[in-house]
């Protein structure tokens, strides 16, 4: 995809804070953090939003999720804990349109998962 931000960070275009990186996924941290630990694990596949996981393209959502592991890991927040997030489409507050899921931790981040 040739406009899309995260495509462009993976083919080296645009910069990134590399976290860890492997065959099938890249992780980096967000730009705009909300927490001490704010990082994106992105498949080095295009794929739109969550709406677009088929199941030929699911090897790269198993990988997302082994390599959350790693990256939970390499960021010292295996004991203390963590939140993963995917936005999706409008109302789920997606903005790039390149599957990502958030990883949050280094704090406390409460109960709530919606604003009122
Ligand atoms: P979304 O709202 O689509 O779920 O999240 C997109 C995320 O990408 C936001 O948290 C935003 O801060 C982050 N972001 C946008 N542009 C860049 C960029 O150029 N580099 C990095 N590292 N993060 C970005
Ligand atoms: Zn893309």
């Amino acid at each position: 995809m040739e406009n899309c931000l995260f495509c462009k960070i993976i083919k080296g275009e645009v910069g990134c804070e590399k976290v860890y990186e492997n065959e099938y996924i890249l992780a980096f941290k967000d730009i705009h953090p909300v927490a001490p630990v704010h990082i994106l694990i992105i498949p080095k596949l295009h794929i739109s939003s969550m709406n677009d996981i088929t199941y030929e393209n699911s090897e790269y959502i198993k990988q997302v999720y082994i390599a959350i592991r790693e990256v939970v890991r390499i960021s010292c927040i295996y004991e203390s804990g963590y939140r993963v997030i995917c936005n999706c489409g409008e109302d789920g507050g997606q903005v790039v349109a390149h599957l990502h899921f958030h990883l949050l931790g280094g704090k406390h981040l409460g109960s709530k998962i919606v604003h009122e």
